[in-house]
């Protein structure tokens, strides 16, 4: 779909009097968010593809990196959430299911935290 655009969740602020151009932020960024634009020596950010894993950040040799979250999201109503627009409309987009690996973005109980572990077997006989 052409000039589809959701509003990025993560907004990357970057300190145009601390930054030096090293492109350290661009070596170092996993999702390829960073780039430097030869044509007018600047550094650039494509918004859309950051996690918040804040390594750029980390990195950043004159600490002029800050990731922010995005004050325009999509307008939420009793019955749908920012988050479930943004996820239909991707879908809608681009005809995939949105799927991703380890951990959930929602919150759910860590069920984890609430095992009790008894090592009664380790008694003869269990206690
Ligand atoms: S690492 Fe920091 S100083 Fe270097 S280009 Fe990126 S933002 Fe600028
Ligand atoms: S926070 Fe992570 S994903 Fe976002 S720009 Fe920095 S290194 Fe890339």
């Amino acid at each position: 779909m052409k000039n589809f655009y959701v509003p990025p969740q993560f907004e990357v602020v970057r300190d145009p009097q601390r930054c030096v151009n090293c492109k350290v932020c661009v070596e170092q960024c996993p999702n390829g968010v960073h780039r430097f634009d030869e044509t007018h020596n600047r550094m650039l950010a494509d918004e859309s593809k950051c996690v918040d894993c804040q390594r750029c950040v980390a990195y950043c040799p004159t600490h002029a990196l800050k990731i922010e979250k995005n004050r325009c999201t999509l307008r939420e109503s009793a019955n749908w959430s920012s988050d479930a627009v943004e996820e239909i409309w991707k879908q809608a987009a681009t005809g995939g299911v949105l799927l991703s690996s380890m951990g959930s973005p929602k919150e759910l109980p860590v069920y984890w935290d609430r095992l009790l572990l008894n090592a009664s077997q380790v008694t003869n006989p269990p206690i």
